[in-house]
């Protein structure tokens, strides 16, 4: 509400009255047109000089303006200024800078809780219940629990436990301040409350303050990581605003339950609330880590269709989201539509192009963005080398390497020494690579290690990969990475008295390799398959359509690679367990399930083995389909027999 226009109707559009001291409220009107501090100023300037700023209604609205308008024009110290001089401030002007002070940052919300302690002490004016909700947000921003107990006590003195924002904003402070018990207790207590009054909430603000209360309860549960008890408070609401689900779809997203937050985002389109644009900001890292494409383009054009302005941050998001689901044209079809980039805009372009081994794109998107002044992050780095790495361009990768701390003075973390040595690793630099790692700043971990390792496998240097896993298996004796990888470079040897040896440690030290897991987005549905799976309701059809394909690419003269089947199980179990990789399911059930002709997009927790990556070649030409296969590393588009990566991954 608009206390000036409510009060003194502007008039339309017609130019203010001339200032007359005589007629207090003439001012008022030029307050509502104020954009600015500066605007503000000189209405100011013109009370004092007129006398009007002795009017306390005048007074409280200029403070209104200084204290509580949007972030980028309120100026605090100025309102504080006026509210110090005031002769007399009413409940208002005290609640105003209160409020101003809690939703400022966390040094000046203490500001708010020692004028909270003034009001009390005041002898005409007390606190009402709208000083309560600011003066808790302020104790849970700051975390000042034992002054926020006191005024919940106080609140119980003026009688506003029924409130349900003074409620909400007391469940909150607990939330905050890590004491979910209290917060449980509180919340309970007023559910049984409305219990009571059972249909009666009919009053609009007490329907919203119930929502909202609910919806702090669930963000606790959700802080906490106790995702059943939040999911099932969501469920019994009996109504739910939009930050209710955007509350569940984020807390979902960003724990890692990915097909939880966009199984919850779709049951969110049945209903009436539609979703906004922090709803979309919180499902997209979810969609794109889950490569559902289908879904990540329906949200692209619901923005579009529902004037959500696509900004750089949620410009951001769809690229990210584009490039992880394979359709690096659409990634920059919307980098180049954004009106305003920033360093993560870029940064989310060039990994993109790292992502699909576009390594060129990507040092020409860099020194775009530096045309465009704009300072490069470090993640932006990690894409650049990434890039360099698929392509290895090792000359490059090392120029980078140096520019990053030479001219944009950025110290490398270790995930950049990491892809300087994947880069010269794989590129057969193994001893400069081996050498990095030595004279390091920090001490190496198991990430680094294991792409040393990666590359002495493909250059089946031997003596320095038992040097490499030595020092992994003591880093992280039980992981089965060094192990697997050892194994199988005997293995390719032919060394298979090595081999057993290392399934005797690895049965011995009770070492399990990772599970490899793959999903197919169908539709906008996610399957998942794990290795070996039956679960699936068409597993049937599916075990038939694996026979299919193993016969299909027998008859094109395919032979399995089974050196990559760790430990000497016998040949046939070899081809077996090959062709019950989780991705081979994934591809299977897509050849029975997709649109004919429909390409298949499948993502793999792990890396794609060399096996899989030359059957979906054939497949990928037996069948006439375009596969794309997002792995751990990057991707993979298959199609016509061949593969994007051009076997080098
Ligand atoms: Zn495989
Ligand atoms: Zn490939």
């Amino acid at each position: 509400m608009n206390l000036t226009q409510t009060l003194f109707p502007a008039g339309g559009s017609s130019p203010a009255p001339a200032p007359s001291p005589s007629h207090p409220s003439s001012l008022f009107p030029q307050i509502a047109r104020c954009r600015t501090m500066r605007d503000l100023a000189q209405v100011h300037a013109a009370f004092i000089k007129t006398g009007q700023i002795n009017d306390t209604l005048a007074a409280a609205e200029i403070l209104r303006f200084c204290a509580t308008s949007d972030r980028f024009h309120r100026d605090l110290e100025y309102a504080h200024k006026i509210f110090k001089q005031m002769r007399q401030p009413n409940c208002f002007s005290w609640n105003t800078m209160i409020r101003g002070f809690s939703e400022s940052d966390e040094d000046e919300a203490v500001t708010a809780i020692t004028l909270f302690c003034e009001m009390i002490g005041h002898v005409f004016v007390g606190p009402n219940r709208f000083t309560f909700p600011s003066v808790l947000k302020a104790c849970a921003k700051t975390g000042k629990i034992r002054e926020g107990k006191q005024i919940h006590g106080l609140a119980l003195k003026f009688g506003l436990d029924g409130d349900e924002f003074v409620m909400s904003n007391l469940v909150r402070m607990y939330v905050m301040c890590d004491l979910m018990k209290d917060a449980r207790v509180l919340f309970y207590k007023n559910i049984i409350e409305q219990d009571r009054h059972g249909d009666m909430v009919t009053d609009k603000r007490r329907r919203d303050g119930e929502v909202v209360l609910w919806n702090v309860m669930i963000d606790g549960y959700v802080r906490l990581g106790d995702f059943k008890a939040a999911r099932m408070l969501f469920d019994k609401m009996r109504q739910r605003s939009v930050v209710s689900w955007n509350t569940m779809i984020s807390g979902y997203s960003q724990n890692g339950f990915l097909k939880e937050a966009v199984e919850i985002f779709q049951e969110m389109q049945s209903g009436e609330i539609r979703p906004n644009y922090v709803t979309l900001l919180s499902v997209l890292p979810a969609i794109s880590r889950l490569g559902s494409l289908e879904l990540g383009e329906w949200i692209h054009l619901y923005a579009e269709k529902n004037g959500i302005e696509i900004d750089d941050v949620l410009g951001s998001a769809l690229i990210d989201m584009y490039s992880k689901c394979g359709i690096i044209e659409k990634a920059v079809h919307v980098f180049e539509r954004l009106p305003r980039k920033n360093a993560i805009t870029w940064s989310a372009m060039i990994n993109g192009f790292a992502m699909h081994g576009q390594a060129n794109e990507a040092i020409d998107c860099f020194h775009e963005m530096e045309e465009a002044s704009v300072r490069p992050s470090d993640v932006v780095y990690i894409g650049l080398l990434t890039a360099c790495s698929h392509a290895g361009f090792v000359e490059q990768g090392r120029r980078f390497f140096s520019h990053m701390l030479n001219v944009s003075g950025l110290e490398p973390r270790i995930e950049h020494y990491g892809c300087m040595v994947d880069l010269l690793g794989r590129s057969g630099h193994l001893k400069e690579a081996e050498e990095l790692i030595l004279n390091m700043p920090m001490k190496p971990d198991d990430v680094i290690w294991k792409a040393l390792l990666g590359a002495c496998k493909i250059h089946g240097n031997i003596e320095m990969g038992e040097r490499v896993a030595g020092a992994l298996m003591e880093m992280a004796p039980h992981d089965s990475g060094a192990y697997v990888a050892l194994s199988n470079m005997y293995a390719s040897r032919g060394n298979w008295a090595a081999v057993s040896d290392m399934r005797v440690r690895m049965k011995e030290m009770d070492i399990r390799k990772d599970p490899g897991s793959s999903w197919i987005d169908i539709d906008g549905a996610v399957h998942e398959f794990l290795v070996e799976d039956e679960s699936h309701p068409r597993s049937e059809e599916i075990r038939s359509m694996l026979l299919e394909i193993s016969e299909k690419l027998r008859s094109v003269g395919y032979r399995p690679i089974t050196t990559q089947v760790l430990l000497n199980l016998d040949e046939e179990d070899k081809e077996n367990a090959l062709y019950h990789h989780s991705e081979r399911i994934a591809v299977a059930f897509g050849l029975i399930s997709a649109k004919a002709g429909a390409s298949l997009r499948i993502v793999k927790n792990l890396r794609i083995c060399e096996d899989c990556h030359s059957s979906f070649k054939l497949i990928s030409k037996v069948y006439g389909r375009h596969i794309t296969v997002r792995d751990r590393k990057r991707f993979h588009h298959f199609k016509d027999g061949s593969c994007s990566c051009l076997d080098f991954w």
